[in-house]
């Protein structure tokens, strides 16, 4: 291990399977650095300490400033395949696996990079980041947020939206097929894969367009809102829209 940034860590633990002291290449390593724990297979060939590490500390700094969430403590686990990542989980079953993202983020975001959609450094820097994110929004605000909020901010946070997800939101635009803000407050987990395209891409849509034309304070009061335990549509109302306007206004071209 000559990368410097090995020299910067607090600290490296290795969970070899006999206890030597060496780091084999079957262990599950785990570092520290501040606020961050990250642990990983050394023989996981995507994983740039360095980079990963800058990728956590810009989304948790955009966060700060953008949405004034306090910087937490963040653990991150990234397993090689989704039996592992079964065998480790103790929050939800496999079955409840998201499809959007292969991770969660419950006490600890735990990543699989078993699925080719994980074929990049970039690739697994998007999924930390859209999984730090939810992580955030959950420790500040609590499960009163609606999925469209949440799921809407993790991917606007992280990447433009993909094509495949666009097409289904114009297919439905054009067809009077959307679905209502209401109806995407509960998680997503239970559509079809279609009906879930449409679900990220309408939320991503609201936030994008509240972003853009009002700015994060308004992000912000609505985050607060749901905190209170009202909905966001409260916050909604000093701007003269609603979720019905919000809908509407977010698809106008
Ligand atoms: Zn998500």
């Amino acid at each position: 291990m000559t990368n410097p940034i090995y020299g910067k860590l607090d600290s490296i633990i290795g969970h070899g399977p006999d206890g030597k002291s060496y780091l084999g290449q079957d262990d599950f390593v785990e570092v520290r650095h501040r606020n961050i724990r990250l642990a990983f297979h050394v023989r996981n060939r995507l994983i740039d300490l360095a980079r990963l590490l800058g990728t956590i500390r810009r989304i948790l700094e955009k966060l700060a400033v953008d949405l004034n969430l306090p910087v937490p403590e963040i653990e991150i686990e990234i397993f090689q395949d989704k039996t592992e990542w079964v065998e480790r989980h103790t929050l939800i079953n496999e079955a409840e696996l998201p499809s959007w993202i292969q991770g969660d983020s419950g006490r600890v975001i735990r990543i699989v990079m078993d699925d080719e959609k994980i074929a990049t450094l970039e690739a697994l820097q998007l999924m930390i980041t859209h999984e730090v994110v939810h992580f955030s929004l959950h420790r500040h605000v609590g499960r009163s947020l609606p999925a469209w909020l949440d799921e809407g901010l993790a991917v606007f946070c992280s990447q433009n939206l993909p094509s495949s997800y666009a097409d289904e939101l114009s297919r439905a635009s054009a067809g009077n097929a959307l679905l209502s803000l209401e109806m995407l407050a509960s998680p997503f987990t239970r559509m079809d894969r279609g009906t879930q395209r449409l679900a990220y891409a309408q939320s991503t849509a609201a936030v994008e367009y509240i972003v853009k034309k009002f700015g994060w304070p308004l992000v912000r009061e609505m985050l607060d809102a749901c905190r209170r335990g009202e909905s966001p549509e409260h916050a909604l109302k000093q701007k003269g829209l609603n979720y019905y306007l919000l809908e509407k206004e977010c698809l106008r071209k």
